[in-house]
């Protein structure tokens, strides 16, 4: 089965939403330092706007983390392409997994870029949401998972990357042991002053090499449902 990977043209917006104002805030994130041109064009192509409630369209392209409900946030564009970028890491990966769809948008991104995206999200509401969304933009290639991400999606692994969008103490060890040899996971990860730091880990033939990819802000990773 082949499956859809490309936003429908009607889903692109106009005005504030038009892509004249994508290709600025895409002008914005390359002056930043975000260098992959297939992350670029996905960020150019996706019409964040879709994303968020309609009475945020007008702020969907700037460059700010936006609420989407019950306490949750659609990432900032900037940390968007940055973990977009550090998961691609210059390669094609197949099938990726996100912990916390949230509204969806950097399940959107990937699904751009990627075969396959699994996400997980614990929160029935924003799911059922990012699920209707999906489908209006028409993407056809993300699988989602009401569930505790912690555990990550064992029937589907291995994955040729994993990204967490919500900030715990440390990787779950689920999701470490769902990544294949070579693939990276990234996800921010709280520190013991109570700062994160953006970390990518890169299971290796009997480790994990980690790298420090810079200061962000997330919500929490919390346990259950919703
Ligand atoms: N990737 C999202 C970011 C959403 S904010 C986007 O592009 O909009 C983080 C999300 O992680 C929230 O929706 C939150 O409910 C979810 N989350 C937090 N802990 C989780 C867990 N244990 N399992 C699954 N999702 C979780």
């Amino acid at each position: 089965m082949i499956h859809q990977r490309r936003i429908r043209p009607e889903a692109r917006g106009i005005g504030m939403t038009s892509q004249g104002t994508r290709d600025r805030l895409v002008q914005r994130l390359r002056d930043k330092g975000i260098e992959d041109e297939r992350v670029l064009q996905a960020l150019a192509a996706t019409p964040r706007h879709q994303f968020v409630d309609e009475a945020l369209s007008s702020r969907a392209y700037e460059d700010t983390a936006l609420p989407i409900g019950q306490s949750q946030t659609i990432s900032q564009p900037y940390i968007v392409a940055l973990m977009t970028q550090a998961l691609l890491d210059g390669g094609q990966p197949q099938k990726i997994l996100e912990i916390g769809t949230g509204s969806g948008y950097q399940a959107a991104v990937l699904a751009q870029l990627v075969p396959k995206v699994f996400t997980v999200e614990r929160i029935d509401e924003l799911l059922r949401t990012a699920r209707r969304r999906f489908h209006a933009v028409g993407l056809h290639n993300i699988f989602t998972r009401y569930a505790d991400g912690h555990l990550g999606w064992p029937t589907q692994a291995p994955f040729d990357g994993i990204i967490v969008t919500a900030a715990a103490k440390q990787v779950p060890q689920a999701l470490l042991d769902q990544l294949d040899e070579g693939a990276a996971l990234v996800a921010p990860i709280e520190q013991s002053g109570g700062q994160q730091r953006l970390k990518k880990f890169t299971r290796t033939e009997e480790d994990f090499d980690e790298q420090d990819l810079g200061a962000v802000v997330f919500v929490p990773m919390l346990g259950g449902l919703i």
